[in-house]
């Protein structure tokens, strides 16, 4: 079959390397990294990163079994596409007995290797990390950690090349069922497939996802303090503001950052305009100091030696749940991953390749 997929992100380029495995004709079509956020006039996207977090461990179910299928293949995707993307440095999610209740409830009949680590043992094993009293962990050694949402990105789309997908670096302007047009081509498709994360309801002439605005604070360590969290996994806290934090990530400055983020409120974004404009301007500044209180009350003591801040976006469907599915013959939707698509983001591709086959997804 012949598919063109719109959006080059992490949903859709998990897509084209699915369906130019199996043998189909695919285009896969948008845009790369801007070089300036501040003059870019074009969509961004929301993984333009070096860290994500990747666990099985989760309170909905759909995302730790999502979670799990994606990452039994993320070893695949590095030997298929030559990009290592994954730190299985272990992901620790830290809350009441009631989170971790729900935790395990969600992940049951799952292979999950999951250790509960009550208050004592959580004090032991990160003796540099301080939650409220009587927090206990759900702490996953093994097969969790972080993945680079660039270098999975750029992985998905090697292998789909490899496999004979062609890529067009281009934004669409226009869509109808197994049409897409760019400013300069047209492409004609049995099926199109639009996994453009937060652009997509404009693309798709609808109100249907909400887009939210998310600002990420950067905190630079040197060696010292790397040694002193020597072994930190990704970290979730259950809270009202859902802050999680990267341990210390190697960026392409050569430095050493720890990332974090989480929401007090949800800043909503309507319309691609809104959410361009929110990239080129950096960010909430206020959000970012927010962000730096928070780590060092989970981190005490936390030595860092510069600081900044940067822009994102997260898309949500109503149900919290992906949208992967037909919206007519010859159009297929993939996108809305609620904070929490890029650690499944192939298996939500596979999914929409599914459908776009006429397969079970
Ligand atoms: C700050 C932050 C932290 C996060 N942390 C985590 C985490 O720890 N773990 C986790 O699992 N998830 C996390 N997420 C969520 C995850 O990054 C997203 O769910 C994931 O990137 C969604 O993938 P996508 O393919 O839908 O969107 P994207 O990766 O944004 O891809 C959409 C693509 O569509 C393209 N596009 C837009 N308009 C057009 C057009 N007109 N024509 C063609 N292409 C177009 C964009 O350029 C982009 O490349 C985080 C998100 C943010 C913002």
């Amino acid at each position: 079959m012949k598919i063109a997929i719109v959006g080059a992100g992490m949903i859709g380029s998990a897509a084209a390397r699915h369906l130019a495995k199996a043998g189909h004709e695919v285009t896969l079509i948008g845009p790369g990294e801007p070089a300036r956020f501040e003059t870019h006039d074009g969509a961004f996207a929301s993984h333009y990163d070096e860290g994500r977090i990747t666990r099985m461990n989760d309170r909905n179910p759909f995302y730790a079994r999502a979670a799990a299928a994606s990452i039994g293949r993320y070893r695949e995707i590095e030997a298929e596409g030559g990009v290592p993307f994954f730190t299985p440095c272990g992901a620790l999610m830290a809350g009441s007995a009631p989170y971790a209740a729900k935790i395990a409830e969600a992940t049951a009949g799952l292979e999950v290797i999951s250790e509960t680590l009550k208050a004592d043992d959580l004090r032991a094993k990160f003796p540099y990390l301080a939650f409220p009293e009587g927090y206990v962990g759900a702490y996953e050694a093994k097969d969790a950690g972080h993945i680079s949402p660039r270098n999975l990105v750029a992985g998905q789309q090697e292998a789909a090349r490899r496999h004979g997908a062609r890529r067009v670096v281009a934004e669409a302007i226009s869509i109808a069922p197994g049409r897409v047009k760019t400013s300069s081509d047209a492409f004609e498709a049995d099926e199109v497939v639009v996994a453009a994360g937060g652009w997509t309801d404009d693309l798709l002439g609808r109100d249907a996802l909400s887009v939210y605005a998310r600002t990420v604070a950067f905190h630079e360590i040197g060696p010292a303090e790397a040694e002193r969290l020597a072994g930190m996994p990704s970290l979730i806290t259950e809270s009202a503001d859902d802050i999680y934090i990267l341990p210390p990530i190697q960026y392409a400055d050569g430095k050493l950052w720890l990332k974090l983020g989480g929401d007090p409120t949800d800043d909503l974004l309507e319309g691609s305009s809104a959410i361009n404009d929110w990239y080129r301007s950096g960010g909430d500044a206020e959000r970012g100091e927010y962000l730096t209180d928070r780590i060092c009350g989970i981190i005490p003591d936390l030595a860092f030696e510069s600081r900044f801040h940067k822009p994102c976006v997260t898309t949500w469907s109503h149900d919290r749940i992906p949208e992967i599915r037909r919206l007519d013959k010859g159009l297929i939707v993939a996108a809305a991953g609620n904070g929490a698509g890029a650690k499944c983001s192939d298996e939500l591709g596979r999914m929409a390749a599914a459908i776009a086959i006429g397969e079970d997804p």
